[in-house]
């Protein structure tokens, strides 16, 4: 049940004065619309309170008529001389202008207006009278005029008019002094909130109460005061993360209550499968370990994310944690994001355990029929292990016996819905969430704040380097040579294409003078005829089983040049792929290509990464694109990421999970942000019931903010 102080704020803006057919249409497009009035979904009056100005106008800028320069926002008080009513006669030579012309000490003003309602203006500038005049300065043969005047008015308003006007994103059909209008009559009726804020914290940042900040952040007074540090903006911004990082901590809490299965093991399977390794662990793939078997062993149920860079090992830590609990007679699932992911998985985690009593089963969505009722049984008859599969694994029919460990690879790929909905499986099962996007601690807090967290940083040894080169369209003949020998040496390489299809319309009036139409189709066209049915091409659009057939025959040898888009970035490997080109790459985030780079360099073999730029492409899109050239560390990588493009882009999709932050501005309010989770800790370990008064006034924060 939501607080009924915050009532005013979830309801329609329709409730506000003068917010009526037209405005609150133009509103509709300008602001989220998450509440339904009358069939009607419209905004509501928290959306348009949050939605804060972007810039400052200020008139309060007046100088002597005759020196005043052209295109500036000025203010004037000025008589009223004469009005030079638009000659009837001239009209069809096209618009001649109403003029009012208008003087003081210092000078002449001309006004023009364009069609106006000449009683409007003469009851608005008598003749004789003193107004105020303020709007953009211009000149036209040498003399001045301002075309329709912002603001006509009385001498008395004068103050008013001098007051900075905040200014807002805009939409068709709204003026920022519109918008401004309706806040203030919405800010009027808003209620003040209980406070969320410990009192040290307001003063040692010297914050005003919640709604004080709302009613400073939308009354700028200066430039600095849109600024991300401005006190007021700073305060929403702690208010939002502190809801966010409450959230998380609550979660977090009531996972860590959930009593989990004891792990421990026997050992007999890790060790043994240890000594059959190929290579010995890394230091860090040791610390990981530890830290699983710890939580897993500790009759609290796990949550935590294990971050590791592509290749750094992530699936033989989640293999031997998942091993402990075949030990003791229980079952783990491990969760992909596709099925070719799965058909992999199954086939390296097979191999692995190939000498081992373990039985793993893949349950893809092509198995029908017996062989999936087969599957289906011995899973519920704890016949099987492990079992490998995508999100269909956690779909209702499917019954396990005593499901106690879920990995969850690739997990950046899942929702937080689908994140959460598995957690119904089994008895309360611990998971391990994997990801290979690196991203930078402030998004880790964000994004998975409910968990522990690993991190793997350094890779296996002996990894080949990737040469990564930044090359212009221009020099494609060039390089299509190079691939031409490369494919006779018997290399394979990848060429990632944006699009899927040119749906550049010909008729269209685009006339932009690119030829290079980076689409996969007409690309694999191209390299059918030069290179021959060495050639494949794999993209969203095609079945899974079709998808399957290519990558296999990519992997086999069958065809040595993939075309593909970027379904190829995530988990795939192809050991001996050792080219990779990126066509637009200026198009892709830093993360991504990093993402893709590590499609290559997975075996023995020098390989290279070529990230093809339009001729068009910006010295700047350049540049940053070079950072992929001077380093393979993805974390890195991300945290130019997120200082070029912000959080909700580096991840790449809108369902990652980010929370849609408004006042927050990961980069600029880090350091808050990191204050927040101190402060949530803190308060819950004081008060881990929320029933004192600011636990009460925080229940309300979380309410406002949605959670
Ligand atoms: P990712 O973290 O991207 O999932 P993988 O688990 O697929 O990485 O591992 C990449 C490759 O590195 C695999 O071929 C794996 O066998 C190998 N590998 C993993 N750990 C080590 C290690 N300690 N020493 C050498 N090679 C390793
Ligand atoms: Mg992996």
């Amino acid at each position: 049940m939501r607080h009924e102080i915050l009532n005013y704020l979830f309801s329609g803006i329709s409730r506000v004065k003068g917010v009526g057919g037209s405005t609150s249409e133009a509103l509709c497009r300008l602001l989220p619309v998450s509440t339904t009035i009358a069939g009607a979904k419209i905004p509501i009056i928290r959306d348009l309170l949050f939605h804060l100005p972007v810039g400052l106008l200020d008139r309060r800028f007046t100088c002597p008529l005759v020196s005043a320069p052209d295109g500036v926002i000025a203010t004037f008080v000025v008589t009223v001389e004469t009005h030079l009513p638009s000659p009837t006669s001239a009209r069809r030579y096209g618009k001649k202008p109403y003029k009012v012309i208008c003087g003081n000490e210092t000078g002449d003003i001309a006004l023009i207006f364009f069609n106006p309602r000449a009683d409007y203006l003469k009851q608005a500038l008598p003749v004789g009278a003193q107004r105020v005049i303020s709007g953009r300065t211009e000149k036209f043969d040498y003399r001045l005029q301002m075309t329709h005047p912002d603001i006509i008015t009385t001498v008395d308003k004068l103050a008013d008019v001098q007051k900075p006007e905040p200014v807002y994103p805009l939409t068709l059909g709204l003026s920022s002094r519109r918008i401004y209008k309706i806040v203030v009559e919405a800010l009027e009726k808003t209620p003040e909130l209980p406070e969320w804020l410990a009192p040290e914290m307001l003063t040692e940042k010297n914050w005003k109460s919640w709604k004080q900040s709302l009613l400073a952040a939308h009354n700028p007074q200066a430039q600095e005061d849109l600024q991300p540090v401005f006190a007021a903006r700073m305060r929403l911004a702690y208010d939002e993360m502190l809801a966010n990082q409450l959230h998380l901590a609550i979660l977090r809490r009531n996972r860590q209550q959930q009593a989990g299965e004891v792990i421990t093991g026997t050992g007999k399977l890790t060790e043994q499968l240890l000594q059959e390794l190929p290579y010995k662990l890394t230091q860090g793939q040791v610390e990981v370990l530890t830290e699983i078997a710890d939580d897993i062993a500790s009759g609290n149920r796990m949550g935590r994310l294990l971050q590791g860079d592509v290749g750094s090992g992530k699936t033989i830590v989640a293999l031997l944690s998942m091993l402990r609990a075949v030990e003791q007679g229980l079952q783990c699932a491990l969760m992909v994001p596709t099925e070719i992911v799965a058909g992999q998985h199954f086939e390296v985690i097979s191999n692995l355990v190939s000498k081992l009593p373990v039985s793993v089963a893949l349950l893809s969505g092509r198995v029908k029929g017996k062989e999936r009722k087969e599957i289906l049984d011995n899973l519920a008859s704890g016949k099987t292990n492990i079992i490998i599969g995508t999100h269909a694994l956690f779909q209702e029919q499917v019954e396990f016996a005593n499901l106690a460990f879920i990995v969850i690879d690739e997990q950046h790929r899942f929702g937080v819905n689908q994140r959460m909905a598995l957690s119904g499986k089994g008895n309360a099962p611990h998971i391990l969430h994997m990801t290979a996007t690196p991203i930078p601690r402030s998004l880790t807090m964000t994004l998975y704040g409910d968990m522990e967290c690993s991190l793997l940083k350094e890779k296996p040894a002996q990894r080949q380097a990737i040469t990564t080169r930044i090359v212009p369209l221009s020099r494609y003949e060039e390089m299509m040579d190079r691939m031409k020998s490369a494919l006779e040496r018997g290399e394979k390489a990848y060429w990632i294409c944006p699009l899927i299809e040119d749906n550049s319309n010909q008729d269209s009036l685009d006339i932009t003078p690119e030829k290079d139409i980076a689409a996969a189709k007409s690309r694999y066209a191209e390299f059918k005829a030069r290179f021959g049915d060495m050639v494949g091409i794999v993209h969203g659009q095609m079945k899974g089983e079709e998808r399957d057939e290519i990558m296999h025959d990519f992997a086999s040898g069958k065809t040595r040049l993939l075309v593909a888009t970027t379904v190829v970035e995530v988990g795939v490997d192809v050991r001996d792929a050792t080219i990779i080109v990126i066509e637009k790459a200026e198009r892709f985030g830093l993360s991504q290509l990093h993402q893709l780079r590590g499609r290559v360099g997975r075996g023995d073999k020098a390989s290279a990464c070529v990230l093809l730029c339009s001729d068009s492409a910006g010295e700047v899109a350049r540049s940053r694109l070079s950072i992929l050239r001077e380093t393979e560390d993805g974390f890195r990588i991300a945290e130019a990421d997120l200082a070029i493009r912000g959080g909700g882009d580096l991840l790449g999709t809108r369902q990652s999970g980010l929370p849609r932050f408004i006042f927050t501005d990961l980069l600029e309010h880090q350091e808050l942000l990191e204050q927040a989770r101190e402060d949530v800790t803190q308060f819950l370990e004081s008060d881990n019931s929320m029933e004192s008064k600011r636990g009460a006034a925080l229940k309300v924060l979380l309410q406002l903010f949605n959670y």
